[in-house]
């Protein structure tokens, strides 16, 4: 059966993954899948075994931006997702299964569901380090089967300035605190920019409002990017495994591996 005694969505088994995170948003169009190729990008660079999970079916994003092309393998035992081509980060999307990747994924809620729960049960993530969940953004019927259904140790919030003004983002903490599903970190995205000739902050929407958010809350902010033309660059050439503004990955690495439970 997959509900409990009470009725709730078992979870899957934890396949021996050393963590399983997703990473979610009040709203779409924060940087949700760029953080969580960062993510993995960081961690994979620290010799950590990763996989993604894009549970964004209808703006997967992942393969594109790390450059993942290959097909998806069956094995006696399961689905064996590609990898990045550098890095070696296992992906697995639904753009990876289209034949045409500009054609939308016309589904209702439960079928996104249950294909996102099928990228979990049926791909061999066995032995990560690390599995990462990008979540389809908000807090409608998909990212709320997710978290509900996966065995999540944790969930990180992306968040962006505008984001914060209108405290979408904590529809999503919300949500993840309803869950009982632990919030390691909040992620301020596209926080400012940086002038290409001095060097300054430039605050283009105002002071930050992160640490507010953060005290509410009780959970740290890991890290605050800036709106960098390279990263969007990198992305959109499938080359954001090359990203090397080491500070930012830093920051987000190690707020992530410091609130590994
Ligand atoms: P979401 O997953 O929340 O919908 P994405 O990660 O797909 O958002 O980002 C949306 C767009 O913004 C992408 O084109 C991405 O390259 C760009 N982007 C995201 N974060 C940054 C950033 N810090 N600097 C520059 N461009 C960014």
């Amino acid at each position: 059966s997959t509900t409990d005694k009470c009725g709730m969505p078992q979870k899957g088994q934890r396949k021996g993954i050393g963590m399983i995170v997703a990473v979610g948003s009040g709203k779409g169009g924060v940087g949700k899948s760029s953080v969580s190729a960062l993510l993995a990008v960081g961690l994979a660079r620290r010799g950590q075994k990763v996989g993604i999970l894009d549970g964004d079916i209808t703006g997967p994003s992942i393969p594109a931006m790390l450059g993942v092309k290959g097909l998806p393998t069956g094995s006696p035992l399961g689905i064996v997702p590609p990898k990045s081509p550098t890095l070696g980060i296992s992906v697995m999307s639904i753009n990876l299964l289209l034949e045409d990747a500009t054609k939308p994924v016309v589904w209702r809620g439960p079928v996104i569901s249950n294909t996102i729960k099928q990228f979990y049960e049926e791909v061999l993530w066995d032995g990560l380090d690390t599995l990462i969940v990008d979540l389809p953004p908000g807090t409608a019927d998909a990212p709320l089967t997710v978290m509900q259904s996966l065995p999540l140790d944790g969930f990180v919030v992306v968040t962006s300035p505008q984001d914060l003004v209108g405290m979408v983002v904590e529809k999503a903490m919300h949500m993840a605190q309803m869950l009982n599903v632990p919030i390691l970190g909040l992620v301020e995205n596209m926080a400012y920019a940086l002038c290409p000739h001095c060097g300054q902050r430039i605050q283009l929407f105002g002071p930050s409002r992160i640490e507010e958010l953060s005290k509410k809350w009780w959970v740290p902010s890991f890290a605050s990017l800036p709106i960098d033309p390279v990263l969007s660059n990198l992305s959109d050439r499938g080359l954001l495994e090359e990203y090397h503004n080491q500070s930012v990955l830093d920051d987000l690495v190690e707020g992530f591996l410091g609130r590994k439970p």
